[in-house]
């Protein structure tokens, strides 16, 4: 029978969140007429979260997993699981419940409703979250705003619904290094936020730290824009400007009034100011080139050790 809703979610060691986010997804998928599938992936979780998962699906046909050799990463997670969803709408969500399952059939009924291809969740409140945590993505929603092409919606995460087209489209995307958020803004199609409030993990803890975080927004940032490279040349061409300006001035002074500049301590300052601004330039030159060179070596995104799934009615390509 073909399948209406795929339900897609990264699990990464989640051994205490596994088994209330099956229940409560089968709780809400009780009442619905439509037939569901459950696609769980393990992300080379290091707990028992794939042996939960495997029990799941023997006793549950709607269950299908897959085990990936390592840990990959979420975004990796989320690309499998695009890749082995078969249903005619796919929903992303994480496996802590953060994101109340229970408001999938609503976002859906609004896909079709207004004929929408992708509705994507939007928080308007996000407990469990630090301060410092909700003002660097605020900062950083804006900064890629300003500095790309492409509009990111704000306050999304990885809740949302949509059509088999939208998944069609992400999978033809090969680059490895992949920041989701963003290549859903760029494939385009028809798209608009669902209201929602976040809530507490409902076990475990987070697995995302401020290094993570921090990489992440560099992998948005370089994988958007070359803004930063362009403001190379700018920065470049402002102090070229301003360091001619001042020659003429001292010049023009030691000829006027025969002064002569002097200022050991200056020259040691401003030589450290154009030589930190160079090496950091050098710096964002050599992460995009990281990102080439990683590019260019074409590995798949993941591999996959282990998997539940009868992948004849999705895959690929
Ligand atoms: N996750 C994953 N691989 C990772 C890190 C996380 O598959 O390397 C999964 C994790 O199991 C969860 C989702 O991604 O289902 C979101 O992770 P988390 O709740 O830790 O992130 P946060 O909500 O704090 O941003
Ligand atoms: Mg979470």
């Amino acid at each position: 029978m073909s399948v209406f809703l795929s339900i897609v979610v990264p699990v990464y060691n989640e051994e205490e969140s596994i088994l209330l986010c099956y229940e409560k997804l089968v709780q809400v998928f009780s009442v619905y007429e439509k037939t569901v599938e459950f696609i769980f992936i393990d992300d080379g979780s290091r707990d028992k979260s794939y042996s939960i998962l495997k029990n799941l699906s023997v006793k549950d046909s709607r269950v299908k997993c897959i085990q990936f050799s390592r840990n990959f990463g979420k975004e990796a997670a989320m690309s499998a699981g695009f890749d082995f969803c078969s249903g005619e709408y796919v929903c992303q969500i994480d496996a802590d419940l953060q994101d109340p399952p229970e408001l999938i059939p609503e976002m859906i009924a609004l896909a079709q409703q207004k004929e929408l291809d992708v509705v994507y969740g939007v928080r308007t409140k996000r407990d469990g979250e630090t301060r410092l945590k909700k003002i660097t993505s605020f900062l950083f929603y804006k900064l890629i705003a300003r500095i790309s092409s492409i509009d990111i919606p704000e306050h999304t995460g990885d809740f949302r619904v949509m059509t088999k087209e939208v998944v069609m489209a992400i999978r033809k995307l090969k680059e490895t290094q992949r920041f989701m958020k963003g290549l859903f803004a760029w494939v385009g199609f028809k798209q608009e936020g669902f209201y929602y409030e976040r809530n507490s993990r409902s076990a475990g803890k987070t697995k995302f730290n401020y290094v993570k975080l921090w990489n992440f927004a560099i992998e948005g940032i370089t994988s958007f824009t070359n803004v930063p490279l362009k403001l190379a040349t700018y920065v470049g061409f402002f102090f070229a400007c301003f360091s001619f300006c001042l020659a003429v001035f001292y010049i023009l002074k030691y000829f006027l009034y025969g002064d002569r500049f002097q200022g050991f301590l200056t020259l040691i300052v401003a030589i450290l100011f154009i030589g930190g601004i160079q090496i950091m330039f050098l710096g964002i030159i050599g992460e995009y080139l990281g990102r080439i060179y990683f590019e260019s070596k074409n590995r798949p995104l993941y591999l996959v050790k282990n998997k539940v799934i009868d992948t004849s009615a999705s895959k690929i390509d």
